[in-house]
């Protein structure tokens, strides 16, 4: 028996709520993992809350993604006791997810935690922070961030920046040496984004309401969480051969924009997904993660929680009162 955060739904009621499991209820796969930690991302804050989209059957085990340890293995490439995360490949949406003492997976879905991170510290970087990590490769490809020593810094623009996935960007931007302004809803968290290596904070309402097709250009690249109006904004100040790199949407999935920055100014906007990214691509961003991020930084991102308190985050994550990421510790 295990214990897991359970989704039902009755007619048109979904709960989530805290069930006692046999192992025979997980999924098919050919790795078993001891979970150690989860997380609460914004999507799990949406299948936590019983929004529609991310839960395709029901009930289901929440949890987009996991840390732990290997307890048994069908799959060559994993041993008993072998250190793993998983982000994405569908758990915690059509299979069952991390919010559970134990997850049964596919093999091929899974990567060895890197040295330099425990599975807290893996599970603190989460899908938000593989997702910043996967935005940054996306810029640096676009010829945005070029990658070279000599380069110089670039003034790049973070929005959703006290998010999990802003939060992480600000650190991994500001760590290659560029000049990183964040933008926040919360004034308070100004002090916070320093200390993650903002050098200059912004207010999201410059950016939030609808926008010229083209303003001052004023960033090289940009990371954005937040989706609208905003990306809109963002995509109007890009500078000549600038990209902004689409993560979320937190303000909203639509974009009301026109060519003209992309056909006067040469800029690119890069699609993020890290729900398929494919297996070279996250080895490389897990290599990278492991390469640019200060462990000890990581506790000034993450508030660790028990099973039991990951509906209360979800609420608030939803509120976008959440501040960096937040770990579930499953055992406790
Ligand atoms: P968080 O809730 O931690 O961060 C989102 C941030 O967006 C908030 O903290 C807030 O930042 C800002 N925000 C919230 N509401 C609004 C609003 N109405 N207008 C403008 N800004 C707002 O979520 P995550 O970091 O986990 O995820 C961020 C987004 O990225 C989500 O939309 C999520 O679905 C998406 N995502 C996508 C992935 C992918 O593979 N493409 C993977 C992971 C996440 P502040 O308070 O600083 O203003």
């Amino acid at each position: 028996m295990f214990r897991a955060i359970r989704v039902e739904r009755s007619g048109e009621t979904v709960s989530a709520r805290i069930a006692e499991l046999r192992d025979e209820e997980l999924g098919p796969g050919d790795v078993t993992v001891d979970v150690e930690y989860s997380g609460v991302n914004y999507k799990d804050g949406l299948a936590l809350m019983g929004r529609p989209g991310v839960i395709r059957d029901y009930p289901l085990i929440p949890g987009i993604d996991l840390t732990g340890t290997v307890a048994h293995s069908d799959d060559p490439g994993y041993r008993v006791g072998d250190r793993v995360v998983l982000n994405g490949w569908g758990i915690g949406e059509t299979h069952h997810g991390g919010l559970a003492e134990r997850a049964r997976v596919d093999g091929s879905w899974l990567v060895p935690i890197p040295e330099t991170f425990s599975t807290l510290q893996a599970a603190a970087i989460g899908t938000a922070g593989f997702t910043a990590m996967l935005a940054v490769l996306a810029l640096e490809h676009a010829g945005a961030l070029p990658d070279e020593p000599d380069a110089g810094a670039r003034d790049v623009l973070v929005t959703g920046a006290a998010g999990g996935v802003g939060s992480i960007a600000t650190a991994l931007l500001s760590r290659l040496g560029h000049r990183v302004v964040a933008s926040t809803g919360r004034s308070e968290e100004a002090g916070y984004l320093r200390s993650l290596g903002a050098e200059e904070v912004i207010d999201r309402s410059e950016l939030s309401r609808p926008a010229k097709p083209l303003q001052s250009q004023r960033w090289h690249a940009a990371v954005d969480s937040v989706g609208g109006d905003t990306l809109a904004s963002v995509l109007s100040q890009l500078r000549y051969g600038g990209a902004a790199a689409s993560c979320g949407l937190a303000q909203s999935a639509r974009l009301d924009t026109t060519v003209m920055p992309f056909i006067l100014r040469g800029v690119t906007l890069a699609g993020v997904n890290s729900v398929q990214a494919p297996r070279p691509l996250r080895l490389r961003a897990w290599g990278r993660l492991a390469a640019l991020l200060d462990p000890g930084l990581l506790e000034t991102v993450t508030t660790v929680v028990p099973l039991a308190e990951a509906v209360g985050v979800a609420e608030r994550i939803l509120a976008g009162r959440v501040r960096g990421r937040t770990v579930v510790d499953v055992r406790a």
